[in-house]
C-alpha cells in the first residue's frame, strides 16, 4: 500500500463513504472539509428543548438500499414519516382533502384527472426508457435534451389542473423551476430513483422514513470512525495535478500532497476550485451550467401536532406560496408538533432577500391557510437558506439545464488524470440523494482502490 494519501474533499456523504471505504481496505486518506462540521447538505438543529429538527436532506425510502444498510453498520435507526390521516391539496383557490396512501385519488374534476393521469403514464413511460448510465444515449434524447421540461408539460397536458400539478412536483423535487431544467433531466432523475411517482410519495416512496436522530448521525458516525483523518476547517482553493501525484493547497495556504484526490464536492463548487493545469474545456463548461437549486427549509414549533386530531397528516402541497410542499416533522415522541416547509424554486429566489420575520410570517400564514387557525402561533421558528451557504450554494442538488446532458454528461464521471469526481450528483441511482451520494462515493473509492493497490 501507498503511505502517500489519497485526498478527499468534502465530508459529506460521498466524501465520508469514499473515505470509510479507502480506509476499511487499509489505504491511507485524508479528508479536507471547509465546514467546522460534517454531513454538508445534511445538518443537525434543535428545537430549544432539544428536539432533533434536520436542517438539510432527511428522508430515506425503498430503493434505497445503500442507505439502509449503511444506517445499520452505523447502529443507527429509522422511523416511519407519520402519514396517517389525510393530505391537503390546494390548486387554484380551492383547498381539498385526499388518502395519503399511494395512489390515493385527488378530487378534481374527471377532464383535470383523466389529464393528469394520462400525463403520468406518458411521463413515467418514456422516463423508464433513459438510460441511467448514458441519459445522453437514450432514444429521442437530443430533442428532449433540448427543450425545458415546462415545454414538455406544456405540450402534454391540456388542463390548468394538470400542468400545475406537474410544476409543483417540480418545485419539489428539482428546488427549480419546469423552465429551469431540460425535459430530459426530469425524465432521468425520475428513472434514477424509480418513477416520478415515488419521488413524491412518503407511502412506498422516497419521504417514507426518517432517521432516529436526526441523517446527520450517519455523516457524524462514520467521520467519528476515520478519526483524525478528517480535518475540518480546511477549505480547499486549488489542485495541481501531474502523472505523479496531487498537491492541494488550502485557503490557509498549508499544501497537502497525495496520490489521488477525490473532488466529493456539488458541480457548482468543484468547477470554483482552481486547477493547474486547468481541467479540459469539456470539464470546465459542464460545472459552469450545473445550477444548484433555490430551497429555503424551515420549521414551525407547536406544542403538540394539533392537526393530528383533525384527521390531518401535516402534509400539504398547494400551487400557492410561498409554502407550497409540507410535511409533519414531529419527533418519534409524539411532542413537540412540527411542520417543516419549503420556499422552494422562485419563491426561494424571492424570499431569500426579504428578513426572517417576513418570512416567518409568510410561512404561518400557509400553515394556517393548509391546517387551520392552531397555526397562527407557533412557538418557535427555524430555517435554513442552503442558497446562502457558501459551502452548498443552493440545494437539494443540481439540476441539468437544456442540452448539458447531450453535450457534456459523458464529462460527468470521467477522471481527470489524477482528479476523481463524486457527490449525489455523480450516481446513475438515486441522483441527487443521500443513497446517490453515498454509491457514489463508495463507488469512486472502488475505482481508486483498484489503480493503487
Ligand atoms: C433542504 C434539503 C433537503 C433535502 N432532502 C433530502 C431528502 O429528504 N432525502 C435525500 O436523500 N436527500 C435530500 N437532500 C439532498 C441530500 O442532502 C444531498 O444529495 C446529499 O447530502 C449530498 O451529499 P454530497 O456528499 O454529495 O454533497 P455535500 O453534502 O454537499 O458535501 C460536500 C462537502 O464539501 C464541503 N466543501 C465545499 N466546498 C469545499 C472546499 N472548497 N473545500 C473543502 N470542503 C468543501 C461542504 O462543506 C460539504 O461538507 C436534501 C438537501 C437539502 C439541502
Amino acid at each position: 500500500m501507498s503511505s502517500t494519501p489519497v485526498i478527499v474533499v468534502g465530508a459529506g456523504l460521498a466524501g465520508l463513504a469514499a473515505a470509510r471505504r479507502l480506509a476499511a481496505d487499509g489505504h491511507e486518506v485524508v479528508v479536507l472539509e471547509a465546514r467546522d462540521r460534517v454531513g454538508g447538505r445534511t445538518e443537525g438543529g434543535a428545537t430549544s428543548d432539544g428536539a432533533p429538527l434536520e436542517l438539510g436532506g432527511q428522508w430515506v425510502g425503498p430503493t434505497q438500499n445503500r442507505m439502509y444498510e449503511l444506517i445499520e453498520e452505523l447502529g443507527l435507526e429509522t422511523f416511519p414519516t407519520y402519514n396517517d390521516g389525510e393530505l391537503v391539496i390546494r390548486l387554484g383557490g380551492k383547498q381539498s382533502r385526499m388518502g395519503s396512501q399511494r395512489g390515493a385519488v385527488p378530487k378534481l374534476n374527471p377532464f383535470a384527472l383523466a389529464d393528469l393521469a394520462q400525463g403520468l403514464a406518458r411521463f413515467t413511460k418514456l422516463s423508464s426508457k433513459i438510460s441511467l448510465d448514458e441519459p445522453w444515449a437514450s432514444a429521442g434524447a437530443r430533442k428532449l435534451d433540448g427543450q425545458t421540461f415546462e415545454t414538455w408539460i406544456q405540450r402534454n397536458l391540456r388542463t390548468t389542473t394538470g400542468r400545475a400539478y406537474f410544476r409543483i412536483a417540480c418545485e419539489a423535487v428539482f428546488s427549480a423551476e419546469s423552465t429551469d431544467l431540460s425535459a430530459l433531466h426530469a425524465l432521468f432523475y425520475s428513472h434514477s430513483g424509480s418513477d416520478l411517482e415515488t419521488l413524491l410519495s412518503v407511502d412506498r416512496g422516497a419521504q417514507q422514513d426518517r432517521i432516529v436522530g436526526g441523517s446527520v448521525r450517519i455523516s457524524e458516525a462514520m467521520a467519528s470512525h476515520l478519526g483524525d483523518r478528517v480535518r475540518l476547517g480546511a477549505a480547499v482553493r486549488r489542485i495541481d495535478h501531474d502523472d505523479h501525484g496531487v498537491r492541494v493547497l488550502l485557503r490557509s495556504g498549508e499544501v497537502v500532497d497525495g496520490s489521488h484526490v477525490i473532488v466529493a464536492l456539488p458541480p457548482t463548487l468543484a468547477g470554483r476550485l482552481e486547477y493547474g493545469p486547468a481541467l479540459p474545456s469539456w470539464r470546465d463548461q459542464l460545472t459552469q451550467r450545473l445550477p444548484a437549486g433555490s430551497v429555503i427549509k424551515l420549521y414551525a414549533v407547536y406544542p403538540e401536532p394539533f392537526w393530528r386530531a383533525d384527521g390531518l397528516n401535516g402534509q400539504a402541497a398547494s400551487d400557492e406560496g410561498p409554502v407550497k410542499v409540507t410535511f409533519d416533522n414531529t419527533p418519534p415522541a409524539g411532542t413537540p408538533g412540527v411542520l417543516v416547509g419549503f420556499m422552494e424554486a422562485n419563491d426561494g429566489r424571492v424570499w431569500a432577500r426579504r428578513t426572517v420575520e417576513e418570512r416567518r410570517a409568510a410561512a404561518v400564514e400557509c400553515f394556517v391557510r393548509y391546517f387551520g387557525p392552531q397555526a397562527a402561533d407557533p412557538l418557535e421558528y427555524h430555517e435554513r437558506d442552503w442558497m446562502a451557504e457558501e459551502f452548498s450554494r443552493g440545494c437539494y442538488g443540481a439540476h441539468f439545464t437544456p442540452g448539458v446532458w447531450t453535450a457534456y454528461g459523458e464529462a460527468l464521471r470521467a477522471p481527470v488524470g489524477r482528479i476523481h469526481w463524486a457527490g449525489a450528483e455523480c450516481s446513475p441511482v438515486w441522483n441527487g440523494y443521500m443513497e446517490g451520494a453515498v454509491r457514489s462515493g463508495e463507488s469512486t473509492a472502488a475505482d481508486i482502490a483498484t489503480l493503487i493497490s
